[in-house]
């Protein structure tokens, strides 16, 4: 009876889709999930009159009308299943410091046009910015299509400037093209979604995510991101696959030459399967969830370093943004654009650095009228929380919560103390217990220099260490994020369909 294709660990984003694309070439898919909802970070909870949305800002690369996203949702099918609304400005970057303060719209010409008016001369290193980009989003195309079989020396006649910039930092690329300082620190903005500073992180990584938020504009699901972890579990079922909801995955069994045989569940049974989609950290599976790991993989699953550890806090507010004085939806807040110094500030407790989010300024319904829902994020690129006295832990986290909140109030001048009817607080501890993440870490591994998108992408048939043992999700080969989740269950679960289909 318990005897499968191929079973899917973990039903965040990435072994969603991992199922769905099993499902989609006809093999018979068992998706097992330790909590009793689909979605993982993907999905949304309630506080009194509130809803609040528990990760997604925006979805990128999805925009009203095309978008690789919503390509790749198409061709899952589940777009329809869920009701969209737009964003309706890119970003507004605030760091009083440096006396900057930019709001960004979507659109690569109103991009460029926006970034003229607030730097005068940056109009040409714009648009070599995004003749690049666009580049590497074709060349990633690419890749992605080869599943990693890629052939060099097309990738050098048709993606030239790809290749040469694969191995270069955002910082160096960025002055390379001579953009002003004040043009790179707006452009930069949204350095903290990926968690690495500039000098370390991969320009491939940083310039394929700006034009996917930028081009087609973005979009973001009414129901809050748990609508599309719905869709998507509701199009497993419609595709005869089955999810087995409170029910974890204890180990992954090898037997003849390491190859996979069988997943051990938490209670006690043995599913038979000799191939496994894990949504889950290498750091994990290899760490606790499989025996005898040859010393190679451990070396080179322990060579990653961990991307940054969340904190969230969710504010139920009494009062309309108008009333409150909130302008835009999306928020970046820094003590200052020298992402090297802001990454070493936010080693520590006392970061108040934040990405903040007013969902009403895109979806007014998405609370009761006159109310206001906002969610701040920040990153501590340490394990500062891993330090904290258990006696401490209650205060510390109300402490932070306020700094960001004052900081909030202080940079854009909102009111918000006071009107405050409903909160709920996220810490590493929240985010590590909630989906088994080392430390808290919500972006997985970091998006270095070495261990980048280029690296990744074409490291993949190396990164195959165990037979029959493939990985998807935030610390797979696209890296972080929820687009790159999602691609990686594309790639993951084509790859392993193409593996049965061999009879591997
Ligand atoms: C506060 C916050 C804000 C964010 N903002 C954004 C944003 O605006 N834009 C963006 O693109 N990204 C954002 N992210 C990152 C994004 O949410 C993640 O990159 C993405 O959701 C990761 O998906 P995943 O496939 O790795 O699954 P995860 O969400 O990590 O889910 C893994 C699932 O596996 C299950 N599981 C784990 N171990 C087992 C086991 N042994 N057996 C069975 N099940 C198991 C877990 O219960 C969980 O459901 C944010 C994240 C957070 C936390």
């Amino acid at each position: 009876m318990n005897k499968y294709d191929a079973v899917v660990i973990g039903a965040g984003n990435g072994g969603l889709v991992a199922a769905i694309r099993l499902l989609q070439s006809g093999a018979k898919v068992l998706l097992v999930e330790r909590h009793n909802l689909p979605g993982g970070f993907a999905t949304s909870f309630r506080r009194g009159r509130f809803e609040f949305e528990a990760s997604l800002h925006e979805l990128n690369d999805f925009g009203k009308d095309g978008g690789d996203v919503r390509d790749l949702f198409d061709s899952l099918g589940v777009t329809n299943k869920i009701e969209w609304t737009s964003i309706p400005e890119a970003y507004h970057v605030i760091c009083p410091n440096e006396k900057l303060d930019a709001t960004m719209p979507f659109g690569i010409k109103a991009f460029i046009d926006k970034m003229e008016e607030y730097v005068p001369g940056s109009r040409k290193s714009m648009e070599r910015f995004f003749a690049l980009a666009s580049e590497i989003r074709e060349a990633q195309a690419y890749t992605n299509a080869q599943n990693g079989n890629v052939d060099s020396s097309y990738m050098v006649k048709h993606f030239g400037n790809y290749v040469r910039t694969g191995s270069y930092s955002v910082k160096e690329v960025l002055e390379t093209l001579k953009m002003p300082k004040k043009a790179q620190d707006i452009l930069s903005a949204y350095w903290c979604y990926l968690g690495a500073k500039l000098s370390d992180m991969s320009f491939t990584h940083y310039a394929s995510m700006v034009i996917r938020y930028i081009d087609r504009g973005v979009m973001m699901p009414k129901g809050r991101s748990h609508e599309i972890s719905l869709a998507m579990a509701d199009r497993i079922y419609e595709l005869g696959g089955e999810i087995w909801f409170n029910t974890g995955a204890k180990k992954i069994l090898t037997g003849k030459e390491g190859a996979v045989c069988g997943v051990l569940l938490d209670d006690g049974r043995t599913i038979e399967t000799k191939h496994v989609v894990a949504d889950i950290e290498p750091t994990v599976v290899y760490g606790r969830m499989m025996d005898n790991v040859p010393e190679k993989i451990v070396k080179a699953t322990n060579a990653r370093k961990l991307a940054g550890r969340g904190f969230s806090i969710f504010l139920g507010l009494n009062k309309s943004p108008d009333e409150l004085g909130i302008e835009s939806h999306n928020y970046f807040l820094y003590d200052t654009s020298d992402s090297d110094k802001q990454y070493e500030l936010m080693k520590g407790l006392d970061n108040a650095a934040q990405a903040t989010v007013c969902l009403n300024r895109a979806y007014p319904d998405c609370s009761p009228k006159g109310t206001t829902i906002m969610y701040f994020t920040t990153l501590y690129m340490d394990d500062a929380w891993g330090k904290v006295k258990p006696e401490d832990y209650y205060k510390t986290k109300e402490d932070v919560a306020r700094r960001l909140i004052e900081r909030f109030e202080e940079y854009t001048g909102a009111h918000l103390m006071g009107n405050i009817e409903q909160i709920s607080i996220a810490t590493p501890m929240t985010y590590a217990r909630y989906g088994g993440h080392p430390e808290g870490g919500i972006y997985g591994y970091e998006s270095k220099y070495d261990d980048g998108l280029t690296a990744r992408l074409l490291m993949m048939k190396d990164d195959k260490m165990t037979k029959g043992l493939r990985f998807c999700g935030g610390s797979a080969m696209r890296l972080s994020g929820y687009s790159s989740a999602y691609f990686s269950g594309d790639i993951s679960g084509r790859q392993t369909a193409g593996d049965i289909k061999r009879g591997e």
